[in-house]
């Protein structure tokens, strides 16, 4: 009788189960091998300079390719790997992944007279709660001969509700080996004024989703505005994330944003594509005459 129960239990639960819940325990259980089977990569996504044109650098972007489930998109495994823990392992690999690249980019073309490219690296909450986290970062720059000055840590606002003393702590830390500190996706989460003051912050990166409708909405273009007179009168650096339009680049290039990313410029791209571009030059065309841009 026990037996049948056990039964008549197991199947009620796989009938009920559904069929994002079966993705879900079939894309966790893949997530365990795929960095031992060397399924991830990274692609770069060039960061350029609205001023100059010039491309200034790159955020790291992970990839994972599964034999079986296909190209499996961050948005569907970064949850998940944040709740299981598997981010810690799959982060560090990324860090240490994408310092290496950019030293050996830096080497290979250090453009004249030119300063180096930075690369910029996402960090998670989990990994950003890690007691050892800023040694392993010291350890990874001394490894791979990345000056700090060149690592951008891409950090969200959620990180900073839980434990704010802690986390400017710790941030003051990061500050200290010299590494920038990003926040990423900025205006989406807790947006506080207050931590922009005692954070030690050096970029504010506009979500996508403020970027996207700023040639047509006004009340989005308003919104950009802000950030963008807000980043510079806190000395901070300003990037635009998503750009995909030259009326949006226009637009943030008369309103005094630092620098763009985008499809408009650039897709992510793997490793050797992204290094054709820069060893092809290529540059975003520049500004229109200046007396045709706003004052
Ligand atoms: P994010 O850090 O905000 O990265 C920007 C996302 O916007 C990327 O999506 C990028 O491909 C996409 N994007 C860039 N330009 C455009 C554009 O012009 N239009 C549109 N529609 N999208 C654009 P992706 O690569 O799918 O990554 C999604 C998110 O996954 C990232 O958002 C980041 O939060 C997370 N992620 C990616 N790699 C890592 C990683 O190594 N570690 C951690 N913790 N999270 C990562
Ligand atoms: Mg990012
Ligand atoms: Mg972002
Ligand atoms: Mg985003």
């Amino acid at each position: 009788a026990a037996k049948k129960l056990g039964r008549n239990r197991w199947q009620f639960y796989h009938g009920a189960m559904n069929e994002e819940t079966r993705e879900r325990l079939r894309i966790e259980g893949a997530l365990r091998n795929a960095l031992e089977r060397g399924e991830f990569v990274l692609h770069y996504q060039p960061q350029v300079d609205l001023a100059s044109g010039r491309i200034v650098g790159m955020e790291a972007l992970l990839r994972w390719q599964h034999p079986e489930l296909g190209m499996v998109p961050p948005q569907r495994f970064i949850g998940l790997a944040e709740e299981t823990g598997l981010i810690v392992p799959i982060g560090a690999w990324v860090l240490r992944t994408a310092c290496a690249q950019a030293k050996a980019w830096n080497d290979a073309w250090a453009p004249g007279g030119l300063p180096p490219l930075r690369v910029a690296v996402n960090l998670s909450a989990r990994q950003f709660a890690q007691p050892d986290l800023v040694p392993s970062i010291a350890q990874v720059l001394a490894d791979t001969g990345l000056p700090a000055a060149c690592l951008d840590l891409e950090l969200t606002e959620s990180l900073f509700v839980d434990d704010v003393a802690q986390a400017v702590e710790v941030l003051h830390q990061l500050k200290a080996l010299g590494v920038a500190l990003s926040i990423d996706d900025f205006g989406t989460g807790y947006s506080s004024f207050s931590y922009l003051r005692r954070f030690p912050i050096d970029v504010l990166k506009i979500d996508r989703s403020f970027v996207a409708d700023i040639a047509s909405d006004a009340d989005e273009a308003a919104i950009v505005v802000s950030i963008i007179a807000l980043a510079r009168n806190l000395k901070l650096r300003v990037i635009a994330e998503g750009v995909e339009s030259l009326a949006q680049l226009e637009f943030l290039r008369a309103h005094g944003c630092d620098e763009m990313q985008g499809y408009y410029f650039s897709r992510p791209l793997p490793a050797e594509e992204f290094e054709r571009m820069i060893q092809s030059g290529s540059t975003l065309a520049p500004a229109a005459e200046p007396e045709l841009l706003p004052a």
